[in-house]
C-alpha cells in the first residue's frame, strides 16, 4: 500500500446507534473538504453495519470516500470464542481496516506483542489493513526507555511478516501518557519515535518498504495541535479518540493533513 495520509477515528465504547449514524453521515457529507486524506471510522462492533449503511458502503467501494474499520478482532476465522469477532466478519461488513494492539487492549485486556502479531497476520490474510498500535508509558519514557520499548513492540508485533506484508501495515505511534489525557507529545518527541519506527521497518524489510508505510500519531490530537504534528516528515496522519466523536473536530484534524 503506497504511503498516504490516513486519519482514523477510534470511537471506542461510545455513542448510541442514532449518534453513530449521525456522526458517520456528518463526516461523509463534508468529506470533500479533506479529499487528500483517507478517512476511516472505527465504531463499536455492534454499530459497524449501521455505520456502513450511513456511509453507503457497497462491496469494496465507498461512494462517500470514508472507510470503515474495526477496533479489535480475534485471530481465528471462526469457532467457540464467545463475544469475539472474526477477521472475515469485519470484511463481510465492509471494513477495510482494523485497529490492533491499542494500549487499552494491551493494558486492560492483557494483549501482548505475541497476541498482536497473531492478529496482524490474520488481518492481512483476510485482506484487512491492520493499524498496529505501539507506544510507551510515562514511566517508560521517564526512565529513558522509549526507544527500547517501541523497538520491542514493533519487532514483536510485526515478527515474521514478509516485506510485502510489512508494506501493507499502518502503524500508530500512541504514547500511552498522551491517550485521553489532553497531554500531546511535542512534534519533536513524536517525530523522533516515528523516525525510529521507519528505520526499524527499513531494517526489517527495506528502505523502500519503510518509505511506503503510513505511520500515524495518536494521543490527544485536536484541531489546534494537529498542524504542527502534520508538519513533521514522518507523521502521516492521526489515530484520534475523543476528538473523533465530533464532526468539526475530526475534520479539523484531517484538514491539517490535507496537503
Ligand atoms: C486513542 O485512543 O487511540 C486516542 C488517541 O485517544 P485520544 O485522541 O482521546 O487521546
Amino acid at each position: 500500500m503506497a504511503r498516504k495520509k490516513i486519519v482514523a477515528g477510534n470511537w471506542k465504547m461510545n455513542l448510541d446507534r442514532a449518534a453513530a449514524t449521525a456522526l458517520a453521515a456528518g463526516v461523509a457529507a463534508r468529506r470533500g473538504e479533506v479529499s487528500a486524506v483517507h478517512l476511516v471510522l472505527c465504531p463499536p462492533s455492534v454499530y459497524i453495519g449501521t455505520v456502513g449503511t450511513a456511509l453507503n458502503l457497497s462491496g469494496d467501494t465507498s461512494p462517500s470516500g470514508v472507510w470503515l474499520g474495526g477496533q479489535n478482532m480475534h485471530d481465528k476465522a471462526s469457532g467457540a470464542f464467545t463475544g469475539e469477532v472474526a477477521p472475515g466478519m469485519l470484511v463481510d461488513m465492509g471494513c477495510r481496516y482494523v485497529i490492533l494492539g491499542h494500549s487499552e487492549r494491551r493494558t486492560l485486556f492483557g494483549e501482548t506483542d505475541a497476541t498482536v502479531n497473531a492478529k496482524t497476520k490474520a488481518a492481512l490474510a483476510a485482506g484487512l489493513v491492520p493499524i498496529v498500535c505501539v507506544g510507551e508509558t510515562l514511566e517508560e519514557r521517564e526512565a529513558g526507555n522509549t526507544q527500547a520499548v517501541v523497538t520491542e513492540q514493533v519487532r514483536g508485533s510485526l515478527a515474521g511478516l514478509s516485506p510485502g506484508e510489512l508494506s501493507q501495515v499502518v502503524i500508530a505511534y500512541e504514547p500511552v501518557w498522551a491517550i485521553g489525557t489532553g497531554r500531546v507529545a511535542t512534534p519533536e518527541q513524536a517525530q523522533e519515535v516515528h523516525a525510529l519506527i521507519r528505520s526499524l521497518l527499513g531494517s526489517m524489510a527495506s528502505p523502500t518498504v519503510a518509505a511506503d508505510v503510513t505511520i500515524q500519531y495518536g494521543g490527544s490530537v485536536k484541531p489546534d495541535n494537529a498542524a504542527v504534528l502534520a508538519a513533521q516528515p514522518d507523521i502521516d496522519g492521526a489515530l484520534v479518540g475523543g476528538a473523533s466523536l465530533k464532526v468539526d473536530d475530526f475534520l479539523g484534524i484531517a484538514a491539517a493533513f490535507n496537503s
